[in-house]
């Protein structure tokens, strides 16, 4: 097959893909799978940039949104984050943050397996929670958000802010949601991922508030009140935001590297699903000076975890909290 015809095969299968997964909330296929065919587009368009098609799912975010839930506009675009899937890939990533920002400082974070959520407040109220959808259009999901136990309704200073974060469903719910689908004779949710995005797309508020979602807030989509990443999240603590206590500080690879042997080991014992590592720059100023690519952020990264993960014991870690 020459190289046009497979570009165009490799993006109508990704772009399907992409719809299953995030708008029916019914993947088709491993993520591992779409990862690996996503990779081989971006190889290909990289090598033939004539020939990258108009949908091209490189060039977006998530995907169309389903009817029923009102459309939101998004003030500032929810990028989506670049991934790498190997230490040397990381490498490169920091290498070229390095060229810009002679001494970085990272902070190294979980990647918490869940769907992508903005929380917008007024004067300190929650006024607005909607999906990332494309990053420029979302689904207004406020209802359903309000009835997640862990989201302030109203915060601890009556401020405006956006304020980006992942609900997630903890593992115990997830088994328990399943093990009563299964005896009402319901197809079960194939991972807590899917059982979250599915049940914030439920029609029924009730329903949202009997499955027990929870949320970590990571990011300021607003104008930055702080001056690092870690300031923001104290200050979202004070305000009353569920934050992930488990991140660290680095100053390079091999910190980097430590961070993500450790969360690996970690994995299988959090009461909830993680799928890699995101690696950000600490300092807002400089986060702004690398700017973004069409799709993502370059001041951050997210290393993905590979598919099978093999079970060894714990280290004994200390974390930043
Ligand atoms: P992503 O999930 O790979 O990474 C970006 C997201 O990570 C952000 O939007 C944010 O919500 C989340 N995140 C979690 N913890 C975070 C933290 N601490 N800091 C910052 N962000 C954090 O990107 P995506 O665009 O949402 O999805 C792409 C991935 O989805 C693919 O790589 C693939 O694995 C999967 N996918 C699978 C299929 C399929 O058919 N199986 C189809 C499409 C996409």
């Amino acid at each position: 097959m020459n190289i046009e015809s497979r570009i165009k095969e490799l993006t109508e299968l990704l772009n399907k893909y992409a719809y299953e997964y995030y708008t029916l909330d019914r993947p088709s296929v491993e993520d591992d799978e779409y990862d690996r065919l996503y990779h081989e587009l971006v190889a290909l368009e990289s090598d033939n940039p004539q020939l990258i098609r108009a949908d091209s799912p490189t060039h977006r975010t998530g995907d169309v949104i389903l009817d029923g839930f009102e459309k939101f506009r998004h003030p500032y675009n929810l990028y989506s984050l670049g991934d790498v899937f190997s230490r040397e890939e990381l490498a490169v990533w920091e290498e070229r943050v390095r060229k810009d920002i002679p001494n970085p400082e990272y902070i190294c974070e979980l990647k918490i397996d869940g769907l992508s959520l903005s929380l917008y407040y007024e004067e300190g109220i929650l006024v607005t929670a909607a999906t990332r959808g494309d990053g420029l259009v979302g689904e207004n999901i406020t209802e359903n958000v309000k009835r997640i136990k862990d989201v302030p309704l109203q915060l601890s200073e009556p401020i405006d802010i956006v304020v980006r974060g992942e609900a997630y469903l903890p593992r115990t719910n997830f088994s328990k949601l399943n093990a009563e689908r299964e005896l009402e004779g319901l197809a079960a949710f194939a991972n807590p991922r899917n059982a979250a995005a599915g049940t914030l797309r439920q029609l029924d508020t009730k329903v949202v508030a009997k499955r027990g979602l929870a949320t970590f807030l990571y990011q300021e989509a607003s104008d930055a009140t702080n001056d690092t990443q870690e300031e923001v999240l104290e200050y979202f603590v004070r305000l009353g935001f569920q934050v992930n206590p488990v991140r660290k500080f680095a100053r390079n690879m091999d910190e980097i590297w430590e961070f993500i042997e450790q969360a690996t080991l970690l994995r299988d014992e959090l009461a909830y699903d993680i799928d890699g590592v995101v690696v950000k720059v600490n300092n807002l100023a400089q986060q702004e000076e690398l700017g973004f690519t069409v799709k993502a952020p370059r001041w951050a990264i997210a290393y993905k975890f590979p598919a099978e993960v093999a079970e060894t014991e714990i280290l004994d870690v200390e974390w930043t909290v």
